[in-house]
């Protein structure tokens, strides 16, 4: 299935020419604007697109076409009740199910993936894939876009026409890490009996497979698992994308026989005016539905008990509006959630073990998974610069998604009980995907950050859905490019530790053995700061030398014989600022600090009053233990 969030698109009517208009909705319902934002409707009667105008809720044609000055008074913007597009809404629904006729279409077109996270149906994600390609013209509409150019598109090798980033077939075979070889027959094109706006109400998906089995086609060829089941039935027809009834590009199940062959899925969707037009976006999008199963991975809107509209996975995936990138010439990639549930990555990177990790580009055999004690929910983390597959995308670096089997990506609440299946962190903390203001921006990936990146108390946060700290945290990204590396540890809460002794202890004159003082630590931890205050009584501070040395042994220059004539050590050094105590950070913070006081010249005496030191702890990477239910294949 496909959405369309306002874009600008081209209609034919059958009583004038053809109009350009923006489009807001799905193949169940859709909305169309002006370009000056006053609604217009199909209006069969007149043969055209009018202005519209509301009546109890509901859209009725002015009789206005678009095409002249708006009636006086019309409000830009209008929108149909909810009880209106609800049922609207319902009885495409309906309509679609009782053509299809099929045992699988309670299931089709939903979000939530109730198969281990993908539809249900047939999973056909690997080996060798042979699908049927159906071109078809209207009585009234053509395309100059030839079947060898279409067999191009489709099976083509290093294919970049129309600046495409690849055909069809190698967009499948890199995202699968050449587990899937999908290539297509083409046949036609065939001519239908009508015009273009017949079928914006009666689907010509059996007239277009009568067609085709007419001209002595062998179906028996697309049956890659011998079930006497066509594999996919991909249906292009003349002309630009017509967002619009029947014709909305789509895919769903029917049931039709043709000898010991019958049909199941099949996509229906436009080739264009001229070969100009072709794109792979969304014949890869509903064909990753026809083969693979994957569910949805934007917000219809209306859908498995939610109404709110949201971005989903936005422009991060196949699968969700990614499709759309770059005109539908450069899509994004398969992300690592679904090319994980297909079977398509050899390689599992284990992020429960706290250490550092690569995470390279195009590497799409590889997943680099975080388990919870939940089998059904879990992290991923990949790398999605904008290069390759990625090329066209809206944000570059590091892609943290939140991921449960069980969710919905119709569900943006972000509850225990209503989450989306596969969430994208996003770095800036917007949440703007959740809350429907885009598809994705700029600083939603991780760039470089130094430290902490992703922590049970950060902004997106590792919490689980119910709340619980998941353990994953992640630290010291890198900046965007074909390597990103970072570090997963286990959240320790930063913690203090000080210790403070008075020892009024002489310092013998003129030995350079000094005299020593010590503190003893007992919280472990890393040093991320340490702050030393020392008292220290003395008529002439340019004959002493002050040093610390921590557990480990490192040794730490406090005063090197300056200050000449100078009464008194009282000072305060802090490792915040850079200077004599930097050597200390990321130290060991448990064990004896010992602070050593000498006096390298004769005649002065003083003593060593008093001495603090305050320490502060970094987070650790400890190793994480196993998740209890990490390993485990079993009910989810
Ligand atoms: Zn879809």
């Amino acid at each position: 299935m496909s959405v369309i969030f306002g874009e600008t698109l081209t209609f034919g009517q059958k009583n004038g020419p053809d109009v350009s208009l923006k489009v807001f909705g799905d193949e169940h319902y859709a909305r169309y604007e002006t370009l000056s934002g006053y609604t217009a409707i199909y209006d069969d009667d007149a043969g055209m697109f009018c202005y519209a105008r509301l009546a109890a809720g509901v859209f009725r044609s002015t009789g206005v076409a678009v095409s002249n000055p708006p009636p006086a008074g019309l409000a830009r913007h209008l929108k149909e009740s909810t009880v209106a597009s609800q049922a609207k809404s319902d009885a495409r629904k309906a309509r679609r199910s009782a053509i299809a006729n099929s045992p699988v279409n309670e299931n089709v077109v939903r979000t939530f993936g109730p198969n281990q996270g993908l539809l249900e149906g047939r999973v056909l994600s690997k080996g060798p894939v042979r699908g049927l390609t159906i071109l078809v013209n209207f009585q009234d509409v053509t395309s100059t876009a030839t079947r060898a150019d279409v067999e191009d598109m489709l099976n083509g090798a290093n294919y970049t026409r129309n600046g495409n980033i690849s055909s069809v077939r190698e967009y499948f075979q890199t995202v699968s890490s050449g587990k899937l070889d999908y290539t297509n027959v083409v046949v036609g094109p065939f001519t239908l009996s009508r015009n273009r706006q017949f079928y914006v109400n009666t689907l010509l998906v059996e007239e277009a497979l009568q067609l085709a089995v007419a001209s002595g086609l062998n179906l028996k060829q697309f049956d890659s698992q011998n079930q006497n089941i066509i594999d996919a039935v991909n249906i292009l027809y003349a002309g630009q994308t017509q967002y619009l009834g029947e014709l909305w590009p789509h895919n769903y199940s029917i049931n039709l026989q043709f000898g010991a062959m019958r049909t199941d899925l099949y996509l229906l969707t436009s080739l264009g005016r001229t070969a100009a037009d072709l794109s792979i976006g969304t014949f890869c999008h509903e064909n990753g539905h026809l083969l693979c199963r994957f569910p949805d991975m934007y917000d219809y809107g209306e859908r498995d008990g939610d109404s709110v509209r949201s971005a989903g996975i936005g422009m991060y995936c196949l699968m969700g509006a990614g499709n759309h990138l770059d005109f539908g010439r450069s899509p994004s990639p398969v992300c690592a959630y679904l090319r994980d549930l297909a079977g398509w990555c050899d390689n599992e990177i284990d992020l429960n073990a706290a250490g550092a990790h690569e995470a390279k580009h195009s590497d799409f055999n590889t997943v680099m998974k975080f388990r919870t004690t939940k089998p059904n929910e879990y992290f991923l983390v990949e790398n999605r610069s904008k290069m390759g597959l990625d090329r066209a995308g809206v944000s570059s670096g590091l892609a943290v998604y939140h991921c449960d089997i069980f969710g919905s990506n119709e569900q943006q609440q972000g509850t225990a009980t209503q989450h989306y299946q596969c969430a994208l962190l996003q770095a800036d903390g917007h949440r703007h995907l959740e809350t429907n203001v885009n598809q994705g921006d700029g600083t939603d990936l991780y760039g470089a950050v130094a430290g902490v990146a992703l922590s049970s108390e950060s902004a997106p946060n590792s919490r689980e859905w119910d709340g619980r700290d998941s353990g994953l945290l992640l630290s010291d990204i890198t900046a965007a490019g074909p390597s990103i590396t970072f570090a997963t540890g286990q959240a320790v809460p930063a913690q203090n530790d000080s210790g403070e002794v008075t020892p009024n202890m002489t310092i013998p004159d003129n030995r350079s053995t000094g005299i020593s003082s010590s503190i003893a630590i007992t919280s472990s931890g890393t040093v991320s700061r340490v702050r030393v205050s020392v008292d220290i009584e003395h008529p002439y501070i340019g004959d002493l030398r002050v040093t610390l040395t921590s557990p480990s042994g490192r040794r730490a220059v406090l005063h090197a014989q300056l200050g000449g004539s100078t009464d008194n050590i009282a000072v305060t050094y802090d490792s915040a600022s850079p200077g004599v105590l930097t050597t200390m950070v990321g130290q060991p913070m448990k064990g004896e600090w010992l602070l050593n006081v000498s006096d390298r010249a004769a005649r002065d005496i003083g003593k060593l009053k008093r001495w603090k030191i305050e320490l502060t702890s970094a987070h650790v990477g400890v190793s994480l233990p196993a998740a209890a239910g990490a390993g485990i294949s079993g009910i989810y």
